[in-house]
């Protein structure tokens, strides 16, 4: 090998050599879900055997980190993890559900990712000798109605004024809907300005930055929001496995999962150095690109399922231009409740029923709203409703 090639070699290996130092571990990641996933945990259901073991392994592996861990039991066999690391007194909170869907379901990306990445920041920022501490919170029986983050927020083993933001994580290393694009779905910037900076200081093109009231109340941050501590949620959202045998851990992508860690990472560290504390505000100021990311991931949708049934052809098409000319919550809720009826078939019938097709019919738009009814029979077993459903459909097209 000439000299000249052995030293850009040289060079090239000490670049990349930098280059993982600074990132998170994809095999420590994979190692994480693989565990907390296995069938032996019984799918860590809130309550069972499979999550207490999930708990003992969160504990040692916060001890090996060097952090001071407690567990904190609410009843009924449950318990938080709580794990702290730095002297500091102010600390940056970052928690993420360890329990899953029971028996049969391995809940890989729901949530033991979102575990691992939580357990891989803790590693790597105490690591950084940060002006605050870190402490790190495992909730337990997150899918029964976020009982753990709700004890947590009311129980905290660390006074919530002072933390400087909650950052929470669910449902991660799996693309939104199996689209062939990748998305970080990130929320909650609407109520902190200097946050809001942050995010935007370190937000790439496969960021898509939303006013969490799009999804709703839908995971642990939002015990913190009542409380007013600034927060920020990071997700890649749902997939044709969520809540699902197949959700299992051979299906995160590592890789993807471990670059957004580092993304997430850098957005906590600048948080953590920020010359004052966030705070929370009163009104929302909600992200500027939020309409214009909204439109894309319809259109993206659109080009890729080119099966897409009726309801939802019609619904995104005029959710496209209705987009353009209409800036209100209130369109721009209805758009994410279509796409999200469309991601998660468990929760497709109720969102067409009772807001998507209500919507339509407020608009006086009856195809549409017929279209969706449609649509809403195939997700409903019961003979009654089916029938309800024929004759709104009837009445619609009749009139
Ligand atoms: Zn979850």
């Amino acid at each position: 090998m000439p000299r000249i090639r052995k030293i850009s070699v040289l060079i090239a290996s000490l670049l990349v050599g930098l280059l993982t130092i600074s990132a998170i571990s994809v095999d420590r990641l994979k190692s994480h879900v693989t565990w907390l996933s296995d069938p032996a945990r019984e799918g860590r259901h809130g309550g069972t055997a499979g999550a207490a073991a999930a708990a003992d392994y969160l504990v040692d592996k916060f001890k090996e980190l060097g952090f001071d861990v407690q567990k904190q039991e609410f009843g009924g066999n449950r318990r938080n993890v709580v794990a702290k690391g730095g002297t500091a007194e102010r600390y940056i909170l970052i928690g993420a559900h360890y329990d899953g869907q029971g028996n049969g379901m391995p809940s890989a990306s729901d949530n033991a990712a979102g575990v691992a990445v939580m357990l891989e920041l803790a590693r790597d920022l105490k690591a950084k000798e940060l002006p605050v501490s870190i402490v790190a919170v495992a909730f337990d029986d997150e899918e029964q109605g976020l009982n753990g983050s709700r004890y947590y927020s009311d129980h905290p083993l660390y006074p919530l004024d002072r933390a400087q933001a909650a950052i929470i994580f669910d449902t991660m290393g799996r693309t939104f809907m199996d689209l062939p694009t990748w998305t970080m779905f990130v929320l909650g910037t609407e109520y902190s300005s200097e946050i809001a900076g942050v995010v935007q200081k370190r937000s790439g093109a496969e960021m898509l930055v939303a006013g969490t009231d799009l999804i709703g109340p839908r995971s642990d941050f939002a015990p913190f929001a009542l409380k007013h501590i600034p927060y920020l949620f990071f997700t890649h959202a749902t997939h044709k496995d969520y809540h699902g045998p197949g959700d299992t851990a051979d299906r995160v992508n590592y890789g993807k999962l471990a670059q957004d860690a580092t993304v997430i990472e850098q957005i906590v560290e600048d948080i953590a150095r920020l010359r004052a504390p966030p705070k929370f505000l009163d009104q929302p100021v909600y992200p500027a690109s939020e309409t214009a990311a909204l439109r894309r991931e319809l259109d993206l949708v659109q080009k890729e399922r080119t099966d897409l049934p009726a309801a939802y052809r019609m619904m995104f098409e005029d959710f496209k231009s209705r987009l353009q000319k209409d800036d209100s919550r209130e369109v721009r809720r209805v758009a994410t409740s279509a796409l999200l009826a469309l991601a998660t078939p468990r929760v497709s019938s109720f969102m067409l029923v009772f807001i998507l097709g209500p919507y339509y019919e407020r608009e006086d738009q009856r195809e549409i709203a017929a279209a969706i009814y449609e649509e809403a029979i195939k997700f409903t077993p019961d003979a009654s409703s089916r029938r309800e459903l024929d004759e709104k459909i009837k009445t619609l097209r009749t009139r």
